[in-house]
């Protein structure tokens, strides 16, 4: 009966293997014209379909791969700006049923300490996070009877209340194991931002070798895991892949279907697509050599590609990366970065030698917040706390962003200069200070005239002490 059911299920997939691998031949080998007339398109703020997709994946000559990463450049500051929203990942338990073959926190892995935060340590946690000044998080669970919705929803609930001097979290993102709609109907509830679920791989054959055991092991239940957030009322969700555990451009392509499906079935497609690379997890062989390892190149590549394919879908790159690309990679497209992460159970404020076996897998990026909030400045981002739209009940923000023409110059631009102050004023280096205070206002000359005074007002309340200021 379980497989008859599953068989079912599984043919009733989005994610049509075989059109997939169909496109990929056929578009082999595209010419210099065809590719231009693709990017013109994406310049025009339309989204690719799946065949143009696979065209820009096809394009191997390095000339026309340096077309395509100045296209995405170029529309990801048509469209976004020079803002880039920063937020940190927060693990509250690492107890899982699934044995995923990649990842630390994988039950047969005896090295790895399992950990859930108690209510004391939790609040450690967010003091550690609040007095660095961060405002948004992505928080974090295995997956086990124990972190059932209920538990889910009080953690968040928890977190919103939570305050430190001017410090508290506007905005909670969940990545977590897939729900039933009544699960997520709770964990809405709570007043959730984004509810993440990555796919991992989008290959069927591939997904069951790696996911031997466990709930996580039917490729279908997790396939429509978001489809159930968003008939239990969740707008805001967030795709991804792991990269390494099989063809890059295919799981590219399962990424598009995917966001395809979404947007047929609910007028909307994802708020955010992540692309983590597999990363070394202790007492985890498969991470030492992942199967189909990407390579630093085609990673730029499929960034700059999905960028130009979901122009208005927001792009989250982790501290899984090293300092040197994330400053490349930033740069194709991604409108979302963590930064000062730390991703042991309890290793934001606790810092012991055994925190690397409570640890999923390690990290690329272990610069401070304020280190890179110094490095973004100077480079002329500018690094934002906002969470506005989603506290105005804005959702689908990244598609008023992209649709509405000025949205970006009345709203986002300035909401970001006013988080950025308030970090400055509360939480900055005195260094950081300076170089921020300089960028907030050569920006402020970019903002529309009608728009200029009032933002002015706004920060100068921020200097008198007001906080949470925004439009
Ligand atoms: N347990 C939930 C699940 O699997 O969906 C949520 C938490 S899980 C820790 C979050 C994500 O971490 C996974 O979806 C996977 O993509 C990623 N991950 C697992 N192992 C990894 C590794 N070795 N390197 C990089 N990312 C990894
Ligand atoms: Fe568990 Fe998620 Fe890790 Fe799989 S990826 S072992 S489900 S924590």
């Amino acid at each position: 009966m379980y497989t008859f059911v599953k068989k079912i299920l599984d043919s009733e997939s989005f994610i049509p293997h075989e059109e997939i691998n169909r496109l990929l031949s056929l578009t082999k080998n595209p010419d210099k014209k065809y590719i231009e007339e693709i990017l013109e398109k994406s310049l025009n703020k339309e989204r690719l379909d799946l065949s143009e997709t696979a065209a820009l994946l096809n394009a191997e000559n390095p000339e026309l791969v340096e077309m395509i990463f100045t296209a995405a450049k170029s529309l990801k500051e048509k469209i976004y700006g020079n803002r880039i929203v920063l937020f940190a990942p927060l693990y509250i338990g690492n107890e899982c049923i699934n044995n995923c073959s990649y990842c630390g926190f994988r039950s047969e892995n005896k090295q790895v300490i399992r950990k859930t935060l108690t209510d004391e340590e939790l609040t450690n946690e967010l003091f550690a996070l609040t007095s660095k000044g961060h405002k948004r998080l992505i928080v974090v669970f295995g997956e086990h009877p124990v972190y059932s919705p209920e538990y889910i929803a009080k953690t968040i609930e928890k977190i919103y209340s939570y305050r430190n001097g001017n410090g508290e979290i506007r905005r909670v993102n969940v990545n977590a194991a897939p729900q039933t709609v009544e699960g997520y109907k709770t964990i809405r509830n709570a007043g959730i931002g984004t509810f993440q679920i990555f796919q991992e791989t989008y290959h069927l054959p591939t997904y069951k070798k790696y996911h031997k055991a466990g709930p996580k092991s039917s490729y279908t239940y997790r396939l429509f895991g978001l489809d159930r957030a968003m008939i239990a009322g969740i707008d805001d969700v967030g795709i991804g892949a792991l990269f390494g555990l099989y063809d890059w451009k295919f799981e590219v392509m399962g990424l598009m279907c995917h966001t395809r499906h979404l947007e047929e079935r609910f007028g909307v497609g994802p708020h955010t697509i992540s692309f983590p690379r597999i990363e070394p997890a202790v007492g985890t062989p498969l991470t030492e050599k992942p199967p189909y390892a990407v390579s630093d190149y085609d990673f730029k590549r499929l960034v700059a590609i999905i960028r130009l394919s979901v122009p208005y879908t927001g792009l989250i790159l982790t501290a899984r990366e090293k300092v040197q690309l994330r400053d490349e990679v930033i740069k194709l497209g991604v409108s979302q970065i963590d930064a000062g992460s730390s991703i042991g159970v309890g290793s934001y404020a606790q810092k012991d030698q055994e925190i690397v076996r409570k640890s999923q897998f390690i990290l690329g990026d272990t610069r401070t917040l304020d280190e890179v909030i110094k490095e973004l400045a100077m480079e002329g981002y500018i690094p934002s706390f906002c969470t506005a739209c989603y506290r105005a009940g804005r959702t689908g923000q990244h598609f008023m962003e992209f649709a509405i023409p000025g949205f970006v110059k009345e709203f986002c631009t300035p909401n970001a200069l006013l988080t950025f102050k308030e970090y400055l004023i509360d939480y900055a280096t005195n260094e950081t200070k300076l170089i921020g205070e300089k960028l907030i206002e050569k920006e402020l000359l970019k903002i529309p005239d009608s728009r200029r005074e009032t933002v002015r007002k706004m920060l100068v309340n921020i200097e008198k002490g007001e906080r949470d200021v925004r439009l």
